[in-house]
């Protein structure tokens, strides 16, 4: 008996490998193209470090005329959640991150290269178990848990190196007829890897990310096939990777010291290994430290958190590509109508120490993301925000015509508003525009220079009576503004008064603050012509009367 005898007892229906080197063919693409994947374990949860990784990983596809595939890794049937491969595939389309091959729902996937859930591959992990085990280079371990407890302890109380290597691997030498019999006789068993590492050696490896990197080599025999047949990620990651045509592994650096088991893995195989880019995870400042982002306390490690707080999902993205290379900013700001293809991702320039997480910043490329969108794109993302966070603000967007005037104030021209920041904010940003609302609410009218009653009554009465009048195009409108400051003995000019403060009680600015604020109840608004055009000559009476009233009953 020999060690094929014995590949063929344990796998006696296997394919040989020749038949999938044929199957799947070497990708057909331009030099330096780069394939590489997201493989997530489907638990439906994207964490905003995966979507970091996605960004990344998909960037240097597209940028390269390559390939970015998702891979489903459901080799832990324990961590199996109901419906957890859509819940990733819907966020990555939210995001506009849908990959170039592999699973698209639950069920289905595109391209030539699957089946591209791991579960789903079990015969082909078998054949290339198999063909270790032909060469010897693998091997049935008959161990029992309380055995390998044993050997756990032992190590532990000689403070030796834990795990199964070396001596410690008591069925690595087991002969193919002792393996055999004990198969025959039902023992359960896994397949184990018979390491031709040593630890006194060291390999070198260059990261892409991480650069230069110096490893002990693997002298693990680590299972490659577990008791229910199914591979472990180890494994499966060699013979995927390989299969799929994956030219660089970007992923997450808690894989780095992995590093020596995979080279090692592809070499036993045969295979070419790929580049590894070992992205460093998202920090968070925590009691003056730092620590990772982290899924149980930090409710924004949640994707999810973006949308309900309604901040595009461009502007996520964007501050991604901010951390990861930190020339992106002056990109922008050399580009800023640039689409964020345009810009060159390069891995060799991400931090080794991973980048420090900051909601400030994100809401203020939020800002300048949405400051870029129509009054149109507004309304829209408002609408569909609100129909699922917030009915008030969805009953007030049922005038379409009315809330476009709105959003339209101040928009599309050079300098656009940059007042909203996520579609939460939308409510609080455009509430005075709304009679009921401004109506309803107890206002607190922002005087600024300005607080004397019996003259803010005179500027609203007089502006009415001789100055307002609707048709009145912006300059005109302005000069008239200026008329009546001159009228009240005010200076006409900001740029007089500064000359000569003590000449004047103030200026025109101190002046239409007070119709500003009589109108809105806000010292702080959008530009002021554009909004008395949307309100109107009657809203506009009203409000001011609404003002003197108050004022009448306060006295
Ligand atoms: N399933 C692994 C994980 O979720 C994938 C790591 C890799 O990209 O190779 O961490």
């Amino acid at each position: 008996m020999d060690y094929k005898d014995l590949a063929n007892l344990i796998f006696p229906n296997a394919k040989e490998i020749s038949y999938y080197e044929e199957k799947y063919k070497a990708r057909n693409l331009k030099e330096g193209a780069i394939v590489t994947r997201f493989a997530p374990s489907p638990t439906g949860f994207v964490h905003l470090g995966s979507l970091y990784q996605v960004v990344i990983a998909r960037k240097m596809a597209k940028q390269t005329g390559g390939v970015f595939f998702l891979r489903v890794e459901d080799t832990d049937q324990k961590r199996e959640i109901e419906n957890g491969v859509t819940g990733i595939i819907d966020s990555l389309r939210d995001f506009a991150l849908t990959p170039d091959e592999g699973m698209i729902s639950e069920t289905e996937e595109i391209g030539e290269y699957g089946p591209y859930k791991q579960s789903l591959r079990k015969d082909i992990y078998q054949a290339y178990a198999k063909y270790l085990l032909e060469q010897g280079k693998a091997y049935p371990c008959f161990a029992t848990p309380e055995e390998l407890e044993e050997m756990r302890a032992k190590q532990e109380t000689a403070k030796i190196r834990p795990g199964y290597y070396g001596v410690w691997a008591k069925y690595r030498n087991l002969t193919v007829e002792e393996a055999a019999e004990k198969i025959k006789k039902g023992e359960p068993y896994i397949i184990r890897l018979k390491s031709e590492g040593r630890e006194d050696r060291k390999i070198k490896h260059h990261d892409v990310i991480k650069g230069n990197v110096d490893f002990p080599e693997n002298d693990q025999d680590i299972v490659i096939i577990k008791a229910d047949g199914l591979p472990t990620y180890h494994f499966a990651h060699a013979v995927d990777d390989h299969l799929m045509g994956t030219t660089h592994v970007i992923r997450g650096d808690e894989w780095l010291s992995s590093v020596p088991l995979h080279l090692q893995l592809f070499q036993m195989l045969g295979f070419k290994a790929p580049k590894y880019a070992h992205i460093a995870p998202i920090m968070k400042e925590d009691e003056g430290g730092k620590r990772k982002l982290s899924k149980r306390k930090d409710p924004e490690a949640a994707v999810s958190y973006y949308t309900e707080i309604g901040v595009p999902k461009e502007a996520v993205v964007e501050y991604l590509l901010n951390i990861a290379n930190s020339n992106f900013e002056t990109w922008r700001k050399q580009n800023p109508n640039a689409s964020i293809d345009e810009f060159e991702l390069q891995l060799n320039k991400m931090s080794v120490s991973g980048a420090l997480f900051d909601i400030v910043k994100i809401l203020d490329i939020s800002k300048t993301v949405i400051s870029k969108y129509t009054a149109e794109q507004i309304y829209e993302e408002a609408y569909n925000w609100a129909k699922n966070y917030d009915s008030e603000l969805l009953e007030m967007l049922q005038d379409k015509e009315y809330a476009l005037k709105v959003f339209g104030i101040e928009r599309g021209n050079v300098k656009p508003r940059k007042d909203i920041a996520k579609w939460s904010d939308v409510k609080e940003n455009i509430e005075y525009m709304y009679d009921n609302k401004f109506e309803e609410k107890e206002r607190q009218y922002e005087f600024q220079k300005i607080t004397d009653k019996e003259l803010i009554k005179n500027i609203l009465t007089l502006y009415m009576e001789k100055y307002y009048n609707e048709n009145d195009d912006k300059q005109t409108w302005f000069d008239k503004i200026k008329d009546l400051s001159e009228e009240l003995g005010f200076a006409r000019e900001v740029k007089e008064y500064k000359q000569e403060p003590e000449k004047w009680p103030g200026h025109v600015g101190d002046i239409s603050t007070v119709l500003r604020v009589a109108l809105t109840s806000r010292s702080n608004t959008p530009d002021l012509y554009e909004i008395m055009q949307v309100l109107g000559k009657d809203r506009i009476e009203k409000r001011f009367n609404l003002f003197l009233e108050a004022e009448g009953k306060n006295r």
